[in-house]
């Protein structure tokens, strides 16, 4: 049986129910506690991010390559089934990329991103013999001088601003004034001065922007990413080998929103491809992702520690919130707060339904997982599932906040 789905959710073709009970990696939620031994816990699906890839492979022409943003879910367990179904890993961090190598990515597959980068982090990707895509003349800079002094030449790619956003994003990344990249117009002199370092320019990283539902928008935006890309590939002095595009491909967390329609992005990658291959023969593009890859495969899950009525209002009272869940309390970016998908994973339906708030442990009123939605009705020790949260859920909440216990993480 395929999972409940009421309006109040958005739609999760994921995960299914056996005996009232959600099934995850097959099985029971209840036979998972129990082998956890202990709540709060996150819990991935390895068959889902197989076949979430499965699904864009399905579509996406074989020269474009698919690279996991690993900073969406850095676990390493899941870092290491990523690796053995992309091309390649972007990292942000010293830590990102040394996981990324330990699971057993080649280095000339993992990128180096993210603004600010240390004189340490640079040197260890010039080291490690990992691309770099440079946010800075000063990185730039700072790696000119280690080849010189050390003869190590590292593969750049420009990490551009570009003068352009994606619309209808949940995150921007791109266009208008950024930390990120280097703004568009500044780049052909960029590429001029590269010409007389001893480093290996490779292409381009143009990312405009994250969580985004509709076609038209990521159609519009690679359109012009490619676009931009041939302009400024006429400045180097050599040829664009990697040409990584972005992605930003969201997946529905809220009521009313649908899942990203593929086939209408077919067509389109194969125009680009086309496009690309005519006027950059030598660059290998790429896309990448995160959210989309892992957030659908994961759920966050607690227990039911007080049921307690507030003048008529149901508060199911649990062990786990914003501490473990941020962007679940609504905290993390979101504008209007909407509720993530949540049930009682242990009586989906069960024998009554009631409108219940589910809230943790925190002393604070930003403590919320679920506000006044339709839920089975639950006793103390049921437990509570926070589907979609494989992504930006354990390492983008401030588990230290008041000092409870973090939360267990395991892949089925
Ligand atoms: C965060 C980030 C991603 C991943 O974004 P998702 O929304 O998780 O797909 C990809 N590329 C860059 C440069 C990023 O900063």
């Amino acid at each position: 049986m395929s999972i409940f789905i009421s309006a109040q959710h958005a739609p999760h073709p994921w995960f299914s129910v056996k005996d009232d009970e959600l099934v995850v990696g097959g099985h029971k939620i209840s036979q998972i506690a129990a082998e956890v031994g202990r709540t709060p816990f996150y819990v991935y699906d390895k068959s889902v991010m197989t076949r979430k890839i499965e699904q864009l492979r399905a579509i996406l022409p074989k020269d474009i390559a698919l690279n996991y943003a690993m900073k969406a879910n850095p676990m390493s367990a899941v870092v290491r089934h990523m690796v053995s179904l992309t091309d390649g890993v972007d990292v942000a961090s010293t830590q990102e990329m040394d996981v990324a190598l330990d699971a057993g990515a080649h280095p000339q597959d993992i990128s180096l991103a993210g603004p600010g980068k240390t004189e340490s982090e640079l040197h260890r990707a010039a080291v490690a013999g990992i691309t770099v895509h440079v946010e800075s003349e000063r990185e730039i800079r700072i790696l000119n001088q280690y080849a010189k002094t050390t003869g190590r030449k590292t593969r750049i790619a420009i990490r551009v601003n570009p003068d352009f956003e994606l619309k209808a994003s949940g995150m921007k990344m791109g266009g208008g004034p950024k930390q990120f990249g280097i703004d568009a117009e500044r780049v052909p002199q960029v590429l001029r001065d590269l010409a007389t370092t001893q480093l290996e320019f490779c292409g381009f990283h143009i990312y405009s922007g994250s969580q985004n539902l509709r076609p038209d928008s990521i159609i519009e935006a690679q359109t012009k990413t490619l676009n931009l890309a041939i302009e400024l590939a006429k400045h180097a002095s050599g040829p664009v080998t990697h040409l990584n595009i972005g992605g930003g491909f969201g997946i529905p967390y809220f009521p009313g929103e649908q899942i990203l329609d593929l086939i209408s992005l077919q067509e389109h990658f194969q125009s680009l491809v086309t496009h690309a291959r005519h006027a950059l023969p030598q660059a290998r593009l790429i896309i990448e992702l995160g959210r989309y890859l892992v957030g659908e495969a994961g759920i966050y899950v607690c227990k039911v520690n007080d049921r307690k009525i507030s003048r008529g209002q149901v508060y199911l009272v649990t062990d786990g919130g914003l501490h473990h869940h941020l962007a679940a309390s609504g905290n993390f970016g979101q504008v209007i707060r909407k509720n993530y998908p949540v049930v009682i994973a242990n009586r989906i339906q069960g024998n009554k339904r009631e409108i219940a708030s589910v809230v943790g442990p925190l002393c604070t009123p930003l403590d919320l997982l679920a506000d006044r939605m339709e839920l089975a009705e639950a006793e103390e020790g049921d437990l509570v599932a926070v589907l979609q949260s494989g992504a930006y859920g354990f390492t983008a909440s401030p588990l230290k906040f008041l000092s409870h216990p973090e939360p267990a993480e395991l892949l089925v």
